[in-house]
């Protein structure tokens, strides 16, 4: 596995596909996702000038992150116990799975007591699906409404997962519809932003970027297939 070539071939794949779309690929930022990569890989992704990195458990990220360069920009993307938030709060740039209230809760009462501004994504679970978290897109206006009026929480736009497909563009549905909302709740209520859409992992980004990601989380097709 050789990530200078890797990631090499995904900005490639990125620039067509935002071109395919009429956007300019420098609008789209890349995560890279570390869960499971040991410390001396990430090292090289950094050497390469990756700088922004995702983790899924606050276990393995909290391991990790006194390792590497201070200076790199964190964002948490899996399901956060509460109890844990408090551990990250101060370390992370952005969490992209906020899927229940009594995390937007947990959220805004560690940001306070840290006297920082903790900045989110709503996770919303378009397709459905009973294995993974988050709002159903239904939900998702009127937590936003409530969760915008949290203290020390700031609610920046929201993430999806697509469900596993063969042909990719069979989830196209899912980011257009997540898009599609983000936009209505960008009209509809007062004080949030929704400029960011997480959306599209290595199976499906460039679905993703064709129907306005603007983050996306890569761990495959940077580092190789995980065990
Ligand atoms: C693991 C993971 C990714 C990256 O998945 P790949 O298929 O390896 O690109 C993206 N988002 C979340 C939430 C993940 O847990």
């Amino acid at each position: 596995m050789n990530i200078k070539e890797n990631l090499a071939r995904v900005q490639e794949r990125i620039n067509a596909a935002a071109r395919r779309a009429g956007r300019d690929p420098a609008d789209v930022k890349l995560v890279a996702v570390t869960k499971t990569i040991p410390v001396e890989i990430i090292n090289e992704a950094l050497d390469l000038g990756v700088f922004c990195l995702g983790e899924n458990k606050a276990q393995e990220f909290l391991c990790k992150q006194p390792l590497l360069r201070q200076d790199i920009e964190w964002h948490f993307i899996g399901h956060l116990q509460t109890n844990k938030v408090k551990k990250i709060i101060d370390k992370v740039s952005l969490i992209h799975s906020l899927d229940r209230w009594s995390l937007a809760e947990a959220i805004s009462r560690a940001a306070c007591e840290a006297g920082i501004t903790a900045r989110a994504l709503i996770q919303v679970n378009v397709a459905g699906e009973a294995t993974k978290y988050g709002l159903s897109p239904a939900e998702a206006g009127g937590f936003a409404r409530a969760a915008a009026a949290l203290p020390g929480l700031e609610l920046c736009g929201l993430m999806t997962i697509a469900p596993v497909c063969d042909d990719p563009g069979e989830v196209r549905y899912v980011f257009r519809q997540a898009a599609e909302l983000a936009r209505r709740m960008k009209d509809n209520i007062r004080g949030i932003k929704m400029d960011i859409l997480s959306m599209g992992m290595t199976g499906d980004f460039e679905i993703a970027l064709e129907e306005g990601a603007n983050l996306i989380r890569l761990g495959a097709a940077l580092f190789g297939a995980r065990n």
